[in-house]
């Protein structure tokens, strides 16, 4: 079984991100699972989906670094994003990479003029920070445009439905308890998803 845990946030040292991230990490490993982190800043992904390779996608040539990325989802088994919300969407960084990345042909194929998506069969979990109140974000309707834009409407559309996620509002006013508390959700929630996938592909084998 594989995991791959996209991190999108410019400081992995010292961002309650990257303590997120860690808890991820730790709970994947304590369960002996192959564990991939794409830290998308560290790796200085180029975001920009070009007009040249948009181009070269019809003709069904995608570049090397982006079939790295493809193969890497492919294979995982969970797939982790862990990212603060700016300006009520992805950092600009993992829109780009799911631009480039989740492309015709490997996430989603045309069949009859309707799309069908591609990547069945993955679990998916997003860990996302937010400075606002989620209360006051539930009242303006905002929650559920979250659930639409970042959860729903993109991965649905490629296929991936088993999607878990935890908001983490309020997060520069919380109190250490608060954010020791989230810290452990990260890692039980990652525990308990890793631990269903694992029962449903012993089920299949027996
Ligand atoms: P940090 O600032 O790193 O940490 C938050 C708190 O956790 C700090 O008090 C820190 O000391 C503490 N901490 C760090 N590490 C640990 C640890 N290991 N254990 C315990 N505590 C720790 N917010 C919105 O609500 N809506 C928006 O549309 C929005 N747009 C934004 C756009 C931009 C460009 C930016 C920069 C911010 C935006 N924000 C928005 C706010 C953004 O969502 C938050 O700044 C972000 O989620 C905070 O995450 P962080 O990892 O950077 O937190």
């Amino acid at each position: 079984m594989k995991h791959l845990i996209i991190f999108a946030h410019p400081n992995n040292q010292t961002s309650f991100n990257q303590a997120i991230l860690e808890q991820a990490i730790k709970a994947s490993q304590e369960q002996g699972i192959e564990t991939q982190v794409r830290d998308l800043y560290a790796i200085d992904f180029n975001p920009i989906l070009s007009w040249e390779e948009l181009q070269a996608a019809q003709q069904k040539i995608t570049p090397a670094e982006i079939r790295y990325e493809q193969e890497l989802i492919d294979q995982a088994d969970l797939i982790t994003l862990i990212y603060p919300l700016w300006w009520m969407g992805f950092p600009a960084i993992l829109k780009g990479y799911l631009d480039r990345i989740l492309s015709h042909g490997f996430a989603y194929k045309t069949e009859n003029g309707v799309s069908v998506g591609l990547l069945h069969g993955k679990k998916m979990q997003q860990f996302i920070t937010i400075g606002n109140n989620l209360q006051k974000y539930e009242d303006l309707g905002f929650i559920q445009s979250l659930q639409n834009c970042l959860i729903d409407g993109l991965f649905n559309y490629c296929g991936i439905t088993d999607i878990d996620h935890c908001l983490f509002g309020d997060i520069h006013i919380l109190d250490e308890q608060t954010r020791q508390n989230i810290l452990q959700e990260v890692r039980e929630k990652t525990t308990q998803n890793l631990t269903a996938l694992f029962a449903l592909q012993q089920e299949k084998i027996e």
